[in-house]
């Protein structure tokens, strides 16, 4: 290994971690060759050699990385300069993917939750297949909006914690959430207030009692949030300080965020309805207030219509996925990387879906199916996998307790063929599969991972990194930080990310130098001037 000016050394270190600007090039070139190859050999069965356009994004399809994913934005605008089969060398490849860096890297080693995307997808879609043959059930028909639906549709669609995707049916069907949103108005009380001044107000118990049922526990609350009564006061709970109009925005901007960005719809019909409908809900409203149990203040009237609002708000199984995939991964979202929910808010309300999720059906379905869920009226269910995937399934038509009865057929067919329940991991034999990656393959050394994200200009990786809480101002082994690299490499994007984000402009790596020097090394003039200021 030579030394450049800094006294730096010019490749990675023995231990792998150190970087530097063209001290890190010969091993990413190597890094990116394997890359290559590995991406041709995902491909069909025989390597050919090289890639296309073509090629690379069915290797993403492959994975389960869909082309609409905005973490492959910036390599699919640059692969539009090319023809589908236009062979593009090892060099166009480096330049087309580093923006992606970290998203192709991984999948290219195997290191997506899901390794075996396209076995497990193909599994997947064969348990829907199965799931459409049962024709049981009636659609909810307590306002015309749900009697009308076509009660033979049917949508899944699942996205795991790595953003892998993969849709069947009429998954871009809408259809309004009804009690789905109870689990997301639950996170937005806590986020807001925190679990100590939410649960003055709301248990979180079983009820035993049905989904509506005009009843308190003995302490004058309702018994959780997933009911209507606790649905309903957890809408107080929500943008207490706000108007309605800016209370209903604030849940609209929540569900786009969980849905990686796309905005979700909404039915006025739906909404009028419900509303029209509501005696019951009126009547809970009532009694809570009657017995105290709402925060002083309280415009029960327009918490309800607030609450009809959010009922009506209309999703498809492809966005409700990736809201499911954010709480499977702690409330970061799989594909955007933006943390919506912090990862306590996750496990309060994951542990509320898994006892009181599915009316009166929650505790059979925790023991058999074994997995937190919450479903609405519309047939809808959302089903979170925890580190591993969510998944929504939609099919209307509806059994005794409510639930769609293909959903929960869906539901007790997946935990028959993987190893899904809770308890899996328990039973003394089983032939359920894991498709999982394996635990061992799962360290991650985070720094490295940044500092390589920040040599390449990959924005989204940093920022799915800072999700989960790595430390932006964090250092190798030679005391080199992610700035010093983007300054080296000339990124003025994650420049500018590191510095709105916070980290010190000013850290010295081992040798002494600043980013600042560093980006004046190598002539990065644009940057060496901002980080002087
Ligand atoms: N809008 C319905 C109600 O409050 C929700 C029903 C449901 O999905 O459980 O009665």
């Amino acid at each position: 290994m030579g030394a450049d000016a800094s006294g730096a050394p010019d490749g990675r270190r023995a231990d792998g971690r150190g970087f530097d600007a063209e001290e890190g090039a010969d091993a990413l070139h190597a890094d990116f060759a394997n890359i290559y190859a590995a991406l041709d050999l995902k491909v069909g069965s025989k390597p050919k050699g090289h890639l296309s356009k073509k090629r690379i994004l069915k290797a993403f399809a492959a994975q389960g990385i869909l082309p609409t994913d905005v973490r492959i934005k910036a390599m699919t605008d640059r692969l539009d300069a090319f023809d589908d089969g236009d062979e593009i060398s090892l060099d166009q490849f480096t330049r087309i993917c580093r923006p992606s860096f970290g998203l192709v890297e991984r999948m290219a080693k195997d290191e997506l939750v899901i390794p075996d995307f396209r076995t497990f997808a193909g599994e997947i879609e064969t348990i829907y297949e199965r799931c459409l043959e049962n024709g049981d059930g009636a659609v909810a028909d307590y306002i015309p909006q749900l009697a009308r639906v076509e009660p033979e549709q049917m949508g899944v669609s699942f996205c795991t914690v790595d953003g892998q995707r993969a849709n069947y049916g009429d998954s871009d069907a809408p259809f309004c959430v009804q009690s789905s949103c109870k689990p997301i108005n639950y996170c937005m009380a806590l986020e807001a207030l925190g679990e100590e001044e939410v649960h003055r107000h709301v248990g979180r118990e079983p009820s035993g009692r049905s989904f509506n049922e005009l009843a308190l526990n003995h302490r004058y609350l309702p018994h959780n949030p997933m009911i209507n009564a606790g649905a309903i006061m957890a809408c107080s709970l929500i943008g207490r300080d706000k108007d309605l109009a800016d209370r209903f925005d604030g849940v609209m901007r929540t569900w786009r965020a969980l849905a990686g960005g796309d905005r979700p719809g909404y039915n006025n019909a739906v909404y009028l309805s419900e509303k029209a409908t509501a005696d019951r809900n009126f009547a809970l409203a009532y009694f809570m207030r009657e017995n105290e149990a709402f925060p002083d203040d309280t415009d029960i009237l327009e918490v309800l219509d607030f609450y009809f609002q959010c009922c009506s708000i209309e999703m498809s199984t492809e966005r409700m996925a990736v809201v499911a995939g954010t709480l499977a991964s702690g409330g970061v979202c799989p594909t955007t990387g933006e943390r919506v929910f912090s990862n306590d808010t996750v496990k309060d309300c994951l542990s509320l879906m898994y006892s009181c999720g599915m009316y009166d059906f929650s505790g059979e379905f925790a023991f058999s199916v074994g997995i937190p869920a919450k479903s609405g009226v519309s047939g809808v269910l959302m089903v979170v996998i925890p580190e591993v995937m969510g998944l929504a399934i939609w099919s209307p038509r509806l059994d005794k307790h409510g639930n769609s009865v293909r959903g929960v057929e869906f539901c007790k067919r997946l935990v028959k063929r993987f190893a899904f329940h809770n308890y899996d991991n328990i039973a003394e034999r089983s032939d359920r599969i894991d498709p999982r990656r394996p635990r061992e393959r799962e360290e991650t050394d985070y720094t490295f991972h940044l500092i390589r994200a920040a040599s390449q200009g990959d924005v989204n990786e940093i920022s799915r990194l800072t999700a989960f809480g790595v430390d932006l101002g964090s250092a190798d082994y030679d005391g080199r930080t992610a700035l010093h690299l983007a300054a080296s490499e000339g990124r003025a994007d994650v420049v500018e990310f590191l510095l709105s984000r916070g980290v010190d402009p000013r850290p010295r790596d081992r040798w002494g130098h600043t980013p600042h020097d560093d980006a004046e090394r190598h002539k990065h003039d644009g940057i060496a001037a901002r980080l002087e200021r």
